[in-house]
């Protein structure tokens, strides 16, 4: 019998607020992974670039 399994990965971010929103984003620090949609990632991102350099977001926003 052939069987084909799909993995449906979630963004943890809306999954913690209840929400089932496919992630398509992947975050890997230090070993870590969270699965993101794209609006988590880049306010994850964004959040990130704004901590290591302050005028990147300053630039983009
Ligand atoms: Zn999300």
């Amino acid at each position: 019998m052939a069987r084909k399994i799909v993995e449906t990965l979630y963004c943890d971010a809306c999954a913690k607020k209840g929400l089932e929103v496919v992630g398509t984003e992947k975050l890997t620090i230090m070993g870590r992974e969270w699965d993101m949609c794209l609006e988590h990632a880049e306010r994850f991102m964004n959040q990130l670039a704004g901590a290591l350099d302050p005028t990147e977001v300053a630039l983009s926003a």
